[in-house]
């Protein structure tokens, strides 16, 4: 057990003093459940953050991608085309609504969803388009927003691994109808749990705070009309999100430390491939993705119980969720599964330090075929 305490981890929060102070305030004070200043102060304060004029805050962030999908009537008969290559998340919200995932592969320039794929996978039932932004890379919107024009469909974001990330010097989570984030534990901030839904459609904010709400009508608050949650985020993790916030922009400046650091010791490893950015992509690197191809000598998974071995904890890259059981349609998404084959997420904390970094990148090298 004690060894497995000292893994450096793959992600983990920084929380100080100003978490406490926030935090205990909310205690002090007895506002601990969904009523409570930090909410709204939350809400606005990241919506703001991300160019967006309003935020509807959650419990996690795969409630505010269903209860996004919810109140834009997303239902049973439509189609809604996601990457494979996400966390399951993504398309389980759809499947809650009744509605059905359609699965496309990624594009090898930025490892997320392929708009060609997209538009081969387009139906008269197709409502929607949910582009990951994986990693922290942006998926390409331009031509997913053209697609939606052209078609009449939603494009929702699904920046959970995103925050701070801009999209031709845009920040995400403001170029689609909508964008949904998490707050999760190792996430680029966090509020233990929780999650967002910000957009600049104020009518679709309004639906997503009623449907939060129990569908509650202030006027009338225990006469319900229709079918709503209680998604609702508490006071505690907005007190803890504030105070993260405040913070984002050291956070996110660190991942792109840390990815550089990643890069120089890197990018000239026999068999390593590095994480693509695009030209017009601000990566914000939630994690840092490299492949380790059949050049370097061990494969992927004999990577990661070689590192595990020298206390550095690692991730495989996500399966591609059509392969699963629950949804296994038997689709051929070549990339993607390539992808997912050699992929392997390194450290990438708020606490990773770079001695760290350089010890993870010497036992990683120490493992290739040809250093010896
Ligand atoms: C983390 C994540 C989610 C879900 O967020 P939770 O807050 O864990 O429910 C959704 N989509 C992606 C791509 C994620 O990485």
């Amino acid at each position: 057990m004690t060894r497995e305490m000292s893994l450096i981890p793959v992600a983990e929060p920084l929380l100080g003093e100003k978490e406490l102070a926030y935090v205990s305030d909310c205690v002090k004070s007895g506002w601990v459940s969904s009523k409570g200043k930090y909410v709204a102060q939350f809400e606005q304060a990241f919506a703001a953050y991300c160019g967006c004029r309003y935020g509807v805050a959650t419990f996690n962030g795969t409630i505010a991608l269903h209860l996004l999908l919810a109140a834009l009537n997303i239902g049973p008969g439509d189609e809604v085309i996601v990457p494979t290559l996400t966390f399951v998340a993504t398309a389980n919200a759809v499947t809650y609504t009744g509605a059905k995932p359609i699965f496309v592969d990624s594009e090898p320039e930025t490892w997320c969803i392929d708009p060609a794929a997209v538009a081969q996978a387009l139906t008269p039932a197709t409502k929607a388009i949910i582009p990951v932004h994986l990693y922290g890379h942006p998926a390409d919107m331009d031509p997913l927003l053209e697609l939606a024009r052209r078609h009449n469909l939603i494009v929702i974001e699904d920046a959970a691994e995103a925050h701070g990330a801009t999209y031709k010097g845009q920040p995400v989570g403001s170029r689609g109808h909508a964008a949904m984030f998490s707050f999760m534990g190792n996430k680029i901030i966090t509020t233990g749990e929780g999650g967002i839904v910000v957009t600049n459609d104020q009518a679709l904010a309004e639906r997503c705070f009623f449907l939060e709400n129990h569908a509650r009508q202030p006027e009338n608050p225990y006469w319900h009309l229709e079918v709503g949650f209680n998604y609702r985020m508490t006071n505690l993790q907005a007190a803890l999100g504030l105070a993260q916030l405040e913070q984002i922009e050291d956070f996110v400046a660190h991942r792109r430390r840390v990815a550089r650091h990643y890069l120089a010791r890197l990018h000239n490893v026999p068999g390593l491939t590095m994480p693509p950015t695009a030209d017009w992509a601000g990566n914000v690197y939630w994690m840092f993705a490299p492949l380790i191809g059949p050049e370097f000598g061990p494969n992927r998974d004999q990577v990661m119980v070689e590192l595990r071995e020298k206390g550095i904890e690692t991730r495989p890259f996500f399966s591609p969720v059509h392969t699963m059981p629950m949804y296994n349609t038997g689709q051929n998404l070549s990339v993607a599964e390539g992808l997912s084959r050699q992929g392997i997420n390194l450290p990438s904390s708020a606490t990773l330090t770079p001695e760290q970094i350089d010890y993870i990148c010497d036992t990683l090298i120490g493992l290739c075929a040809s250093s010896s």
